[in-house]
């Protein structure tokens, strides 16, 4: 705690550890608040780069950064959020692992628990497929592939069986399923092909994608280089193709057509975390916490909520890091000019364009002043994640991961 005693500072409540609640905790005065931080995850995730750690290209531990860490000073506590007294401003959390549920009364609330993955129902998604969110999620997909290899090399295998299993699906075609099908590719030809040479030619990648293309965010011109690019690194994709089921060997989409495979990764969008779901606030029909132009819940002062589970009203703002960082940066910068007794601006956000990696060493940017695509691009895309990583630590550690695969290839020990 600080110095001053905080009796006398205003109790604020962050719920979340993510983009948008990191961003807050970094900047807010500590002059004027107790901040206690509520999250069943310890530490930041920088996200942009987890689909490389699915592959080895970078280590799990490169991309993440402990709160504790990120800001001393402030109080944090393992555990989820539950639901939230409204009228008597206590929120009740359940720890995570064992112990009570406990109650923590808060000034001021800042909601930023992020999203989950949509299933939209698909029966076996839960159960079968593999989503990239966390890096739990990253290290099962990692041993998910080496061990798809390994079996696929043991005698006695039928030929429908090794090539169901090497034969990886990606459902969603957005800048996440479009990565880790770019790093896969990378994984197969600068390591796996030469740890396997007898399987090489059997590998199969599949992206599939309900809409006409893929990564509809970015401009025309940006979207064809890609699915040129992916045709050249035999990454099959189907577009105007709906998955209604999903099962341990396959998925069967709408016509009727099953796919076998061996591993099914979905990356279709967001849906709210089931604390938002059952949060009595008003919402978009996206299950988002409609806010303000000050990130305030509507009617409720004292309650603001960031990120990826909130919207603003008459604003469509993308479920990215570069709002979440924005609304996280703003929030610190408003409630310190509350503090001071300083007049309030509303928030605006600022798009700075987006970047996504296509594999064999090609990025594609779609930046406000600037289109780019290949190699270059690619360079410019490390320098930007370089540079946005949080601590000097990660930014050491991401560029040594990044030097020891082009010497040494990734690890594809199994363990
Ligand atoms: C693989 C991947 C790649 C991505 N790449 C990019 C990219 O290149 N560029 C970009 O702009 N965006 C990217 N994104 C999107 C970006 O990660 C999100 O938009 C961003 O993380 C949202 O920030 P947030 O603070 O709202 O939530 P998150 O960063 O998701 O954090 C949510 C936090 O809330 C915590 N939490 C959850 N439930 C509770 C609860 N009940 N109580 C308390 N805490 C809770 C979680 O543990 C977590 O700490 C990517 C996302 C993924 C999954």
């Amino acid at each position: 705690m600080t110095s001053q005693d905080s009796s006398l500072l205003k109790r604020l409540l962050v719920l979340g550890t993510g983009f948008g609640a990191c961003s807050l905790v970094r900047k807010i005065g500590l002059k004027h608040y107790d901040v206690t931080v509520v999250s069943p995850r310890n530490h930041f995730l920088f996200t942009p780069l987890l689909p490389s750690t699915t592959v080895g290209t970078n280590e799990f531990r490169s991309i993440i950064e402990p709160i504790r860490h990120i800001r001393g000073n402030v109080r944090y506590l393992q555990a989820s959020a539950e639901k939230i007294d409204i009228e008597n401003q206590i929120v009740t959390c359940h720890p995570t692992g064992d112990g009570e549920r406990f109650e923590i009364t808060y000034d001021i609330l800042v909601i930023g628990v992020g999203a989950q993955i949509n299933t939209f129902n698909v029966p076996g998604v839960e159960e079968h497929a593999l989503f990239l969110k966390n890096h739990s999620d990253a290290r099962a997909i990692r041993q998910s592939l080496i061990s798809n290899f390994e079996s696929a090399s043991l005698p006695n295998l039928s030929a429908e069986e090794r090539k169901r299993l090497l034969h990886f699906v990606v459902v969603g075609g957005g800048p996440t399923g479009v990565e880790f099908a770019a790093e896969l590719h990378d994984f197969l030809e600068e390591d796996l092909n030469h740890a396997f040479p007898l399987l090489a030619s059997e590998v199969r990648i599949t992206l599939v994608d309900a809409m006409d293309e893929i990564l509809g965010s970015f401009t025309q011109e940006l979207r064809k280089y890609a699915r040129e690019v992916f045709d050249r690194e035999k990454i099959e994709v189907r577009t105007q193709s709906i998955v209604k089921v999903v099962e341990a060997d396959g998925i069967t989409l709408q016509e009727g057509h099953k796919v076998e495979c061996g591993l099914t990764l979905w990356c279709t969008g967001n849906a709210p975390v089931p604390f938002i779901d059952e949060l009595p606030v008003e919402k978009d029909k996206a299950g988002r916490i409609l806010i303000d132009e000050f990130l305030r819940i509507e009617g409720k002062e004292e309650i603001y909520a960031i990120g990826d589970c909130a919207n603003m009203r008459g604003k469509e703002f993308p479920p990215t890091a570069q709002v979440a960082q924005q609304e996280g940066d703003y929030l610190a910068r408003h409630l310190n000019r509350i503090a001071k007794g300083r007049s309030q601006k509303p928030f605006e956000y600022k798009h700075l364009g987006m970047l996504a990696y296509i594999g064999g060493r090609k990025a594609l940017a779609d930046l406000p002043n600037f289109e780019g695509a290949g190699f270059t691009t690619w360079l410019f895309w490390r320098s930007a994640y370089l540079t946005k990583l949080v601590s000097l630590k990660n930014k050491f550690m991401v560029l040594f991961d990044w030097f020891r695969t082009f010497l040494f290839g990734r690890d594809i020990s199994r363990f």
